[in-house]
C-alpha cells in the first residue's frame, strides 16, 4: 500500500464535478462585486447574509457564529517629506499599525535596504539581519509591510516605518505578527510603531534623497481598532458512516477593497462545494464542515482562529485534515505552481489536481499564513493558494509575487474587481476542491502517508545535524524517526485489507483515529513553537522550528553568550522533538 493519497473513487466524482455550474458562484461573485468586505463592517455583514440566504435556498444546514475579535481597519494614511523639500506623498497605513489618531510622528527618515520579496515565502519574512542606526528613526526600506520587518523595526528602536512598494499600487496587508485576536503571551507583540506605504516611483524618490543627505519627514495614521462581533459561518454535512469524522474546508469572505480574487471566487468555491456536498450527502461516508471567515484581512486570520479556539477539542479528536481555499479561478491563472501541501498530505494533494485538470502541481511546504490557524492543534493540511499564472508570462507582464489573486497584482488593491475572475479557471478549481473535499472525506484511511512525513523529518534532522558539523548531536531524534519510518511501514502494510471497508467498521475507526493522533502528535513539532491550542506568531516557520538554530551553528563565536543560549535552546528542542517521536513510534507500535 505505497500510495496512501490516491484513493478515489470514479463514479462519485464524475457524478459530483458533472454537477458543478457557474451559476451560484457568478452570481455570488457579482453581488460581492458591490461589497467593501472589511471585518465587521455593514457590507461584510451583507456579505454573509447573502451567503446564507443562498445556503438556505439550497435547504444547506449552517450556523453564523458572532464571535468578539480584535479587528483594526486602516482609514487614512499621510506622509509629508519636510526637508530638504517639502512634498506630501501619498500614502496607505496597514491593519495592525498603530494609530496616532491623526497626530504627527517626526524623524529623520534612516534607509535601511531589504530585499523586495523573492518569492511568496518572502511576505513573512523579516530583515534577516541586525538592524543598527535606526532608534529614534523613521526608517524606509522596500517590500511590504510584512510583520518580520515590523517587528524587526521596533526591536531596533524606530519611531515609524516606511515601505516602498514594489510596483505603482500601494498594495493593503497587516503588519502584526500577533495571529487571531491577542492573549496575554501575544499582546506584547502588538506594533507600537506607525507603519505606510508608498509607491515605487515616489519610494525611489525618496530613497535617492535619503542617500544624498539629511531627510526629516513626518507621517500619521489613522485606524479603527478594537473588538468588534464578526460573522463566521459554518455549514455542516453530515457523514453517512462515521460523522463525527469531518474534514474542514475553508476560506474568507472580508477582503480588501472588492476583493474579487481574493477572495470572492474562494467564497463562490465553497457555496458551489457545499450546494453539491449537501444534494449529494448520501455519498458522503464522513462529514464535511464548510467554514467561512471574517477577520481574515484586518484581523489576521482572526476568524479562523477563533474557530480553532472554540472547538479546539472537537478538532483535536475528529478533524481528519483541513483545506484552505484563498483565490481560486482568477484570470489567467493556469498552472498549479505554489500549491501547498504538509508532506503527509502530498500524495492527495497532488493526485486531486492531476486527475481533475491533468496537470502535474508543484509545491510544497505551507507558509505560516492563509487560516492554518489548527497547525498547533496538529491538523495536517493542503492547499491554500490554488491555481496561478505561469513564469514565463510574470516575466512578461513584469509582475513581482504577491499574496494572492492568482499572481495577478491587483491584489490587495482597488483593482481587485471582476475581471480579475475567470469562469474556466474557476470552473476548474472549484473541481479541485470538490474532489479533494470529497476523497478527504470518503477515503477509506484517512489519506495521510506519515511516512512521507517521517522521511522529511530525517532529512531535516540530518541536515541540521551536518549543519553543526555532528558537533550538536542529533543522532539521537535521527535514530528515532528511522525507527519510527520502519514501524510505520509495517502498520500501514497490515491495514491494507481495511481497504475496501466502510468508514463505520471498528477497524478502520480504529486505523484512523490513530492516523489523527499521529498528526495531534507529529504536527505541531514540525510547525509549531509555542504548544498545543495556543497560536504560533505569524512569521515563517522553518521544518523542526525547535531545531533550525542549528543552521546558525557555524556563525557562533565558541565561548559566547550566544553559543550558550543557542546550545541551550537545541537542548530543550532535541528532548521535545525526540520526546515526540517516541511517542508517536509507541503509538503506532501499539495501535
Ligand atoms: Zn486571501
Amino acid at each position: 500500500m505505497r500510495a496512501i493519497g490516491t484513493w478515489r473513487n470514479e463514479t462519485d466524482e464524475q457524478l459530483l464535478t458533472s454537477e458543478v455550474s457557474l451559476d451560484e458562484p457568478w452570481a455570488l461573485i457579482e453581488t460581492y462585486a458591490g461589497l467593501t468586505r472589511e471585518s465587521g463592517t455593514t457590507d461584510e455583514k451583507r456579505a454573509f447574509d447573502y451567503l446564507s440566504t443562498r445556503l438556505k435556498k439550497h435547504g444547506v444546514p449552517h450556523t453564523v457564529y458572532t464571535p468578539t475579535l480584535f479587528i483594526s481597519v486602516p482609514r487614512e494614511a499621510r506622509l509629508e517629506v519636510l526637508t530638504p523639500e517639502r512634498k506630501l506623498l501619498f500614502a496607505k497605513t496597514p491593519s495592525m499599525s498603530l494609530s496616532t489618531g491623526g497626530e504627527w510622528e517626526q524623524g529623520e527618515v534612516v534607509y535601511l535596504p531589504s530585499s523586495h520579496v523573492g518569492d511568496i515565502r518572502g511576505l513573512f519574512e523579516g530583515v534577516g539581519r541586525d538592524t543598527p542606526g535606526i532608534a529614534g528613526k523613521i526608517v524606509l526600506t522596500e517590500g511590504y509591510a510584512s510583520p518580520g520587518k515590523v517587528a524587526d523595526f521596533m526591536k531596533g528602536g524606530a519611531v515609524g516605518a516606511i515601505f516602498i512598494s514594489p510596483g505603482e499600487r500601494i498594495h493593503e496587508g497587516i503588519c502584526t505578527t500577533i495571529w487571531g485576536s491577542p492573549d496575554l503571551d501575544s499582546w506584547e507583540r502588538k506594533p507600537t510603531i506607525p507603519v505606510v506605504s508608498v509607491n515605487r516611483t515616489d519610494g525611489t524618490w525618496l530613497r535617492d534623497m535619503v542617500q544624498r543627505g539629511v531627510v526629516k519627514a513626518r507621517l500619521s495614521t489613522n485606524l479603527d481598532e478594537g473588538w468588534v462581533e464578526c460573522p463566521v459561518c459554518v455549514a455542516e454535512i453530515p457523514g453517512r458512516d462515521a460523522p463525527e469524522e469531518f474534514v474542514l474546508v475553508h476560506g474568507h469572505v472580508d477582503s480588501w477593497h472588492q476583493g474579487i480574487g481574493d477572495n470572492a471566487t474562494g467564497v463562490a468555491t465553497l457555496l458551489e462545494l457545499a450546494r453539491i456536498l449537501w444534494k449529494h450527502r448520501d455519498r458522503l461516508a464522513r462529514t464535511v464542515r464548510i467554514a467561512w471567515w471574517s477577520g481574515h484581512s484586518q484581523g489576521r486570520y482572526a476568524g479562523s482562529t477563533w474557530y480553532a479556539d472554540a472547538f479546539g477539542l472537537d478538532i483535536d479528536a475528529h478533524c481528519i485534515a483541513h483545506i484552505n481555499c484563498d483565490s481560486p479561478g482568477c484570470r489567467w491563472a493556469t498552472v498549479y505552481e505554489d500549491v501547498f501541501w504538509m508532506s503527509e498530505a502530498e500524495g492527495i494533494a497532488k493526485a486531486v489536481i492531476r486527475d481533475v485538470t491533468g496537470l502535474e502541481a508543484e509545491g510544497g511546504r505551507p507558509l505560516r499564513a492563509g487560516d492554518k490557524s489548527f497547525s498547533n492543534i496538529g491538523v495536517s493540511t493542503f492547499y491554500m493558494l490554488s491555481s496561478t499564472m505561469p513564469k514565463p508570462l510574470l516575466k512578461e507582464k513584469g509582475y513581482y509575487p504577491v499574496g494572492g489573486c492568482g499572481g495577478n497584482i491587483a491584489w490587495h488593491t482597488e483593482d481587485d474587481t471582476i475581471e480579475i475572475a475567470d469562469r474556466d479557471n474557476l470552473l476548474r478549481d472549484i473541481k479541485v476542491y470538490l474532489v479533494a473535499t470529497y476523497r478527504v472525506a470518503n477515503a477509506t484511511l484517512h489519506p495521510l502517508d506519515f511516512r512521507a512525513l517521517a522521511d522529511e523529518l530525517v532529512s531535516t534532522l540530518q541536515a541540521y545535524h551536518d549543519a553543526t558539523g555532528g558537533e550538536f548531536d542529533l543522532s539521537l531524534p535521527l535514530a528515532e524517526a528511522r525507527a519510527l519510518r520502519a514501524e510505520l511501514d509495517r502498520w500501514y502494510l497490515d491495514r491494507a485489507h481495511l481497504m475496501g471497508r466502510p468508514a463505520s467498521d471498528p477497524a478502520v475507526r480504529a486505523a484512523n483515529a490513530t492516523l489523527r493522533r499521529l498528526s495531534r502528535i507529529l504536527v505541531p513539532i514540525n510547525y509549531t513553537r509555542s504548544g498545543r491550542f495556543r497560536h504560533d506568531p505569524a512569521v515563517d516557520v522553518p521544518p523542526l522550528p525547535d531545531l533550525a538554530a542549528a543552521r546558525t551553528w557555524k556563525d557562533l563565536d565558541p565561548g559566547s553568550d550566544r553559543y550558550y543560549v543557542t546550545y541551550t535552546h537545541l537542548v530543550r528542542g532535541r528532548n521535545r522533538v525526540t520526546a515526540a517521536l517516541r511517542e508517536a513510534r509507541a503509538l503506532i507500535a501499539t495501535s
